[in-house]
C-alpha cells in the first residue's frame, strides 16, 4: 500500500519536505515512489488540495 498523487496536484511542492523517506520526486509531475513510501500519510496532510490519496 502506498500513497499516490492525483490530478488535483498544483505542483506547489508542499508534500516534498513532509516525506520522511524522500519518496516524493519532482519532475514534469510530482510522483511518489511506491517502493519507498511507508504509507505514513504525512504528505496527504501537507497537501493543500487533497491531491494525495491512498492507493
Ligand atoms: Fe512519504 Fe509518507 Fe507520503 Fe509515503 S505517505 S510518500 S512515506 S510522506
Amino acid at each position: 500500500m502506498a500513497y499516490k498523487i492525483t490530478d488535483e496536484c498544483l505542483a506547489c511542492g508542499a508534500c516534498i519536505d513532509s516525506c520522511p523517506v524522500e519518496a516524493i520526486s519532482e519532475g514534469d509531475i510530482y510522483k511518489i515512489d511506491p517502493a519507498k513510501c511507508e504509507s505514513c500519510g504525512a504528505c496527504a496532510d501537507a497537501c493543500p488540495t487533497g491531491a494525495i490519496v491512498e492507493e
